[in-house]
């Protein structure tokens, strides 16, 4: 099994070795012929709009979306979760999205006070509380009857599940915490099993 990290913008590295500690093998994938060669992969944050246009310019979402349709488990933090989401509510869009979980998504949707902040968030499945890292995260509205929400904070789901798809609104590849991405590693191998 080898666990992509969508290499055009954002925490590659970071979630490479994230996905590592959890006992992946990894591939960093930039062009067609490299998401052909994985298993699964991580759309990590940065900024949607500049993530959406290069998976376009590299001709990448269409074989994304056909590959995440046939089954293959897709974990995207934050402006990759923005990327996931079917819908897109407020003032800003993330077009050139892949639009392949069943959820609302405000880009920025915390304000300007609430720009960045951490939680510690109790995780559906994890024993202890896990800090999570937000920064300048999308608010996710509302998410449709096959979507699990898996932590909340303050009432709003932060981390979402629907089957194969993952989706978090903070960033667990900024503390030395793996265990989201072991979750995630988790649900590869079930799905191989
Ligand atoms: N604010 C960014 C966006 O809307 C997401 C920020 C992030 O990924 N940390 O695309």
């Amino acid at each position: 099994m080898k666990v992509g990290v969508l290499g055009l913008q954002g925490d590659v590295r970071e979630h490479v070795r994230a996905l590592e500690a959890a006992g992946a093998v990894t591939a960093v994938v930039k062009r067609r012929d490299q998401l052909a060669d994985v298993d699964a992969l991580v759309l990590p944050g940065g900024e949607s709009t500049t993530i959406g246009k290069l998976l376009d310019r590299y001709e990448l979402l269409e074989p994304l979306r056909e590959r995440a349709a046939g089954g293959m488990p897709l974990y995207g933090t934050c402006a990759g979760a923005i990327l996931m989401a079917r819908d897109v509510t407020g003032p800003h869009d993330a077009p050139h999205r892949l639009g392949v979980m069943d959820m609302t998504v405000r880009r920025n949707g915390y304000g300007r006070q609430l720009d960045s902040f951490e939680a510690d968030l109790g995780i559906d499945g994890l024993e202890d509380s896990f800090r999570a890292v937000f920064i300048r995260p999308p608010v996710i509205e509302g998410t449709g009857p096959d979507v699990e929400v898996l932590a909340e904070v303050d009432g709003q789901a932060v981390l979402v599940r629907q089957g194969h798809l993952l989706a978090s609104t903070f960033h667990p590849e900024m503390t030395p915490d793996a265990r989201v991405h072991a979750m995630f590693v988790r649900m590869i191998s079930q799905r191989e099993s």
